[in-house]
């Protein structure tokens, strides 16, 4: 329907572009990794056993651990003369992931983020403002090769930098920030702080990274008075930012099966959830050249959304990333997830979007605290009696006990990157 980057195809066309895609991977792998041919010589598999798409669950798994043992280049599949760059992952968790680039992957990659300036409603006469990390990092990269492939303007200020930041958002006029959602955030306070909302041309926000809360969005969306803001999904492993991105219908992210399939498997059992249900994030890249990925466990977790979207793209969506598997704390015996935090939070209109847990343990108990943040605005008269109320409902809701403290807004720090939720201090 008019589109210069977004695919348009029927699902009978799009499974036969899988299995293309599936095929090459499988065969290009067993032929060129050594990493890959081992695995499937284990598993007694050969690259022509994959005959059909349901041969996917035949296919043995990568992971990080994978990652980690061919460090620094995992999973090479190409020559190293056919390798035009390296990129690294901002190691959130554990090692840092280097993952190697051909020139078509970078091909592909600046295509993935194309579709998402488009699908965010930008023209070419759009003045993009991208406030992420450049150099090892995919995102800096990602989103100002996307940009100029999509032919808008790049004003690539990179993050921090308030002063400069804020200097080119009203001077050059930026209709579109692209940001972590914590960045968002900040660069929201500083130009409430400065007084500078009526210089603002921001018309959307392209935003990722890191989960984030209704109300952190909200609260961002308002400040720089945005007309709509779109989650955009991605990693190191597959490229980088840009594997997916929420329409202006906004529900469910909209992800590109054309160029990678994306399984939701139960943790556990390694098989596929129920419709709907959530799992963890699986995926197997369909032309990845330098670094191809089969059945990738990612150790996100989402679910995907049934049905044809109102926007009416012909592309498969799944939910925003609700949390990692690994960010999950255990608090005596409890299994916690930040983001169970953040929705109960997200109930008290007296509160911030911020918050922090901090975990320590005393003479072998574990503690469990939240500090949260007054909204702005709010006087400090309240703190102990919301304090008591959010505490009984983490209570209700996470079955464990938490100690809240109420802190001044601003309080709890803001970041430039991906918000750090949870200080774990027990050993
Ligand atoms: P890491 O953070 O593991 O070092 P990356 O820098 O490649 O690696 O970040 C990718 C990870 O960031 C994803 O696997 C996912 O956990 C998280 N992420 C990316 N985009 C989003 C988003 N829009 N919402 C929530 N989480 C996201
Ligand atoms: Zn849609």
């Amino acid at each position: 329907m008019g589109h210069r980057f977004l695919p348009d195809l029927s699902a009978d066309e799009l499974a036969e572009r899988q299995l293309a895609g599936l095929k090459w991977t499988v065969g290009h792998a067993f032929a060129n990794c050594p990493a890959y041919e081992r695995k499937f010589r284990e598993m007694g598999l050969r690259p022509g056993d994959v005959k059909s798409l349901d041969d996917l669950a035949r296919l043995p798994f990568t992971s990080v651990e994978d990652l980690r043992e061919g460090y620094p280049l995992p999973l090479l599949s190409v020559p190293e003369e056919d390798v035009v760059r390296i990129h690294g992952s901002s190691g959130t968790t554990g090692k840092r992931k280097i993952l190697a680039y051909t020139q078509k992957d970078i091909d592909t990659w600046k295509g993935m983020m194309a579709r998402c300036y488009e699908l965010a409603g930008c023209t070419r006469l759009d003045r993009v403002q991208i406030c992420v990390g450049y150099g090892l990092w995919t995102a800096g990269a990602g989103f100002q090769l996307g940009c100029e492939h999509f032919g808008a303007m790049t004003l690539p200020v990179g993050p921090g930098m308030l002063d400069i930041q804020v200097q080119i958002l009203a001077d050059l006029g930026a209709t579109t920030l692209c940001s972590t959602a914590s960045m968002a955030l900040l660069m929201a306070e500083e130009v409430e702080k400065r007084g500078l909302r009526g210089k603002v041309r921001l018309q959307r926000g392209i935003f990722g990274a890191e989960p984030h809360t209704p109300k952190m969005r909200e609260r961002f969306e308002e400040l720089l008075g945005l007309k709509d803001s779109f989650d955009i999904v991605g990693m190191t492993e597959l490229y980088g930012p840009g594997t997916g991105l929420e329409c202006a219908a906004h529900d469910g992210v909209h992800y590109w099966a054309d160029l990678y399939i994306l399984e939701i498997l139960d943790p556990e059992t390694l098989r596929p959830v129920a419709p709907g249900e959530i799992g963890e994030m699986v995926v197997t890249s369909l032309c990845k050249e330098a670094a191809p990925l089969i059945r990738y466990r990612t150790r996100d977790l989402t679910r995907l959304v049934e049905g044809d979207c109102a926007c009416g793209l012909r592309l498969p969506r799944h939910d925003k990333i609700l949390g990692r598997s690994d960010d999950m704390i255990i608090v005596r015996g409890v299994n916690v997830y930040p983001g169970q935090v953040a929705e109960v939070l997200g109930r008290f209109p007296e509160l911030s979007s911020e918050y922090q847990i901090v975990l320590t343990r005393v003479e072998g108990k574990d503690y469990m605290a939240v500090n949260v943040e007054r909204a702005e605005g709010r006087a400090s008269g309240g703190d102990e009696a919301l304090a008591k109320a959010v505490g009984q409902a983490m209570q209700k809701s996470l079955l464990v006990s938490a100690a809240v403290k109420v802190m001044d807004h601003g309080e709890l720090p803001r970041t430039f990157a991906k918000s750090r939720r949870v200080l774990d201090e027990r050993q």
